[in-house]
């Protein structure tokens, strides 16, 4: 068995990825910390799985840390993958074939600020790669006379509160429903919502206290499950189809790639193709890397090398020849066709990447 196995439990469906958007200090990091966090103190070896660039939150963790909003007998999907770096900067480069790397995003918005201009450049990307989403309205627990529940269901918590408290968020939450709506999206509080595919769900939060949570997982799992169980269908044994996060150099690997699979397998001694500036790079794969668990910041081996890494998942790549490699390029696996067949996809891959991007530009 391989350290990966735990993100892969189904042998037929893989796991969603999902981003995180939103404008700046409105608590995208502190979610993800948050529901790394919660997870984390639910005290279950293998609770989560530290990837390169990604976090794999398996099914059951899912289940524990949202009670009854998630039971485990109602999902085959195995568990969620969350990209490590949030922004809409990295999500828009961030493209898989055909569209966004993310299966499903949550745009943070804090909701005493409400839409900021970088909320807006995100709903018009969330648009153009017609990428699933749901509103994480965060921050409630600073509406004045707050009584905050850690970590409780949002409907638990909003019997807690007091009349007042609970009319001042409504406003805030009504506000960004009605932004929403002039950004041409109809959306309502997610537990109003009947069929997510036309309404977009609204979930209160708290990064700070956990309020929330439970409902934003649910809701991510729900979506997934409903919506995208023939996507995540993929042919786990094929060939791995990647895409660079980050090129990076690595002491003793020279430049190394940080990548998300999400599609198929990776094996060390494979040959890969990869995006280069100049061409597409040919070369063969010397280590598959994950961070290790609980390494200390100064010891010299910060990795685990793995023999194989299956979609979805996030890895570090140690091979030949990376340092034209480029953050937002394919990553193929070669497997048994014939090479230059995949440079030729990798070629028309990277100029569909580069006439995107001077649309946005
Ligand atoms: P990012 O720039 O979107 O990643 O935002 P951060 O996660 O860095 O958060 C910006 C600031 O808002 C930090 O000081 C956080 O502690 C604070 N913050 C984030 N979420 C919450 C929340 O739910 N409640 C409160 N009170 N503060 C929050």
């Amino acid at each position: 068995m391989s350290d990966t196995d735990s993100t892969s439990q189904s042998d037929t469906l893989r796991t969603p990825i999902v981003a995180v958007l939103g404008h700046v200090d409105h608590g995208k990091t502190s979610l993800l910390d948050k529901i790394r966090g919660s997870a984390v103190s639910e005290g279950e070896a293998g609770a989560i799985t530290q990837h390169i660039g990604a976090t794999a939150v398996p099914l059951d963790t899912v289940s524990q840390m949202a009670g009854s909003l998630v039971k485990p007998e109602d999902f085959d999907l195995p568990g969620l993958l969350f990209i490590d770096t949030p922004g809409h900067h990295s999500f828009s480069t961030l493209r898989s074939r055909g569209g966004a790397l993310a299966d499903i995003a949550i745009l943070v918005v804090d909701v005493n600020d409400g839409f900021q201009p970088q909320t807006e450049e995100a709903i018009d990307i969330l648009k153009r790669t017609g990428t699933p989403f749901i509103v994480a309205a965060n921050k409630v627990d600073t509406t004045p006379g707050w009584n905050p529940q850690q970590g409780e269901p949002i409907q638990k918590s909003l019997e807690k509160q007091s009349k007042r408290a609970k009319s001042k968020l409504d406003e805030s939450l009504y506000q960004l429903i009605g932004e929403l709506s002039d950004k041409g999206f109809s959306s309502d509080f997610y537990w109003r919502v009947q069929n997510f595919q036309k309404n977009i769900g609204v979930v209160p939060v708290s990064a700070l206290t956990g309020e929330g949570i439970p409902d934003l997982l649910g809701v991510l799992m729900g979506l997934s499950q409903r919506y995208m169980k023939d996507e995540m269908a993929i042919d786990v044994a094929g060939p791995g189809y990647g895409t660079v996060l980050e090129v990076k150099e690595e002491r003793g690997f020279g430049a190394t790639l940080d990548v998300v699979l999400y599609d198929g397998t990776i094996h060390a001694g494979d040959t890969i193709v990869v995006g280069g500036a100049n061409e597409p790079i040919v070369t063969e794969v010397r280590a598959l890397l994950q961070p290790r668990p609980n390494a200390e910041i100064r010891t010299e081996k910060r990795f685990d090398k793995v023999d194989e890494v299956r979609a979805a998942a996030g890895v570090k790549i140690a091979a030949p020849d990376l340092e034209d490699a480029m953050a937002g390029a394919p990553v193929r696996v070669v497997g048994d066709r014939d090479v230059d067949e995949v440079i030729r996809e990798v070629e028309a891959e990277l100029a569909d990447i580069e006439v995107t991007t001077e649309e946005e530009g």
